[in-house]
């Protein structure tokens, strides 16, 4: 039997000592994709409660490259926040290029592409996977890449990511058990190679200047690959792990699920992160599982369609938000706050008539604005579970 949360209600009020500074769990990272969080300043971001952001490696790499960042100083210094960052490994991003490409051929074709007998290698247009690394081309200007387990590391460490991620591979869904097998396999070897590295690497390093490293259980939805997959991690010892291949497609159900199968294998003394989830009821089952760390476009994107998140009430028991759309009619002569609950600088200052003036009249201020408080909703909601 596993070390770890079987059988038990797992949310966990810790902290998160990083090099450049403490975290509270359960957290939540706002997206600062290519080093920005959308329409925010790092000030406003400390307003409202963040105490990291997530950085995406794969856009800091091509634009403006990981050598640049270091030589200006490294990611915090660039873009002027003090607090800790997490850079994920950019493997996902290459991989979703690839799945784009090959829903694209099979739409056209009908049929899967070329698979090649050569080193297991699978070449979905641009993107190719091999053990070694993963070759593609730059969409933008064609420009062409190799992503390793070793390079991805590097370019972390010259971001001067705090909390650096290892590259895996993150089958789409549906992926046969075959398929997400063998990405198990080459996740775990990968991850392996990823740890040897980091240790040469920061070796000289005292322990306050060190960056965490944390690991990518993957497994899709087949039970028996999660837990040996997370086993596997576990094993060659990692400072966190993470759920990685949820929120690819797959029924929401099925997170659950997973959820389940992994934790029970991951330590219980280390962060557990649940990657690029989810919805608010989402994040609370997660954290009662015994999740600790989260990533989400969803209150930026959702923000900037004028969809806002509102509180139906103080607790977290049943529907305890709701979504409303700006844009909506009904809002043109409402003059209170979007949420009265809430003390962001949007529904301090303004109504909901305003608001909507801002989106149907196009204006950059709404997107800010609508940004702040969906994104502050996030922080608070995670304040909450933390009591
Ligand atoms: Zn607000």
């Amino acid at each position: 039997m596993p070390k770890g949360i079987k059988g038990k209600k797992s949310a966990r009020i810790k902290i998160l000592k990083t090099k450049s500074g403490v975290i509270h769990t359960p957290f939540f990272m706002p997206i600062a994709t290519k080093g920005a969080v959308k329409n925010l300043m790092p000030a406003e971001l400390k307003e409202i409660g963040a105490e990291i952001v997530l950085g995406n490696t794969y856009h800091l790499w091509l634009r403006p490259g990981d050598e640049l960042i270091k030589k200006a100083g490294g990611l915090h210094k660039f873009m002027d926040w003090s607090g800790p960052i997490l850079t994920d490994s950019g493997g996902f991003q290459i991989f979703s290029l690839g799945a784009r490409a090959e829903q694209r051929f099979k739409k056209k074709n009908g049929a899967c592409p070329v698979k090649s007998a050569a080193g297991g290698a699978k070449l979905f247009n641009r993107v190719k996977l091999t053990d070694k690394g993963v070759y593609f081309s730059d969409p933008v200007d064609g420009k062409k890449y190799f992503m390793s387990p070793e390079k991805s590391i590097d370019i972390q460490l010259n971001l001067g990511s705090d909390i650096i991620m290892v590259l895996d591979e993150c089958p789409p869904f549906p992926a046969s058990y075959k398929e997400v097998k063998e990405a198990v396999v080459r996740t775990t070897a990968w991850a392996e190679r990823c740890k040897i590295y980091f240790d040469k690497k920061t070796k000289n390093l005292k322990n306050e200047k060190k960056p965490l490293l944390f690991a990518i259980v993957q497994g899709g939805v087949y039970k028996d690959l999660r837990e040996k997959c997370a086993e596997e991690l576990v094993k060659i010892g990692f400072d966190g792990y993470a759920i990685g291949g949820v929120a690819v497609g797959e029924p929401r159900e099925k997170m659950k699920d997973v959820l389940k199968w992994a934790l029970p294998f991951l330590p219980a003394d280390k962060p557990r992160y649940l990657m690029g989830l989810g919805r608010p009821d989402e994040i609370v089952h997660a954290v009662e599982s015994g999740i600790d760390m989260f990533d989400c476009v969803i209150p930026t994107r959702e923000g900037r369609h004028g969809r806002l998140f509102i509180w139906k009430k103080k607790n977290l028991q049943g529907k305890f938000y709701e979504t409303i759309n700006i844009n909506n009619e009904k809002h043109k002569k409402y003059f209170l706050p979007v949420d009265k609950n809430c003390k962001c600088s949007l529904c301090k200052n303004y109504t909901r008539a305003y608001l909507r003036h801002l989106f149907v009249t196009n204006e950059p201020l709404a997107l800010r604005l609508a940004s702040i408080h969906n994104l502050k909703f996030y922080l608070d909601l995670m304040n909450k579970l933390r009591d």
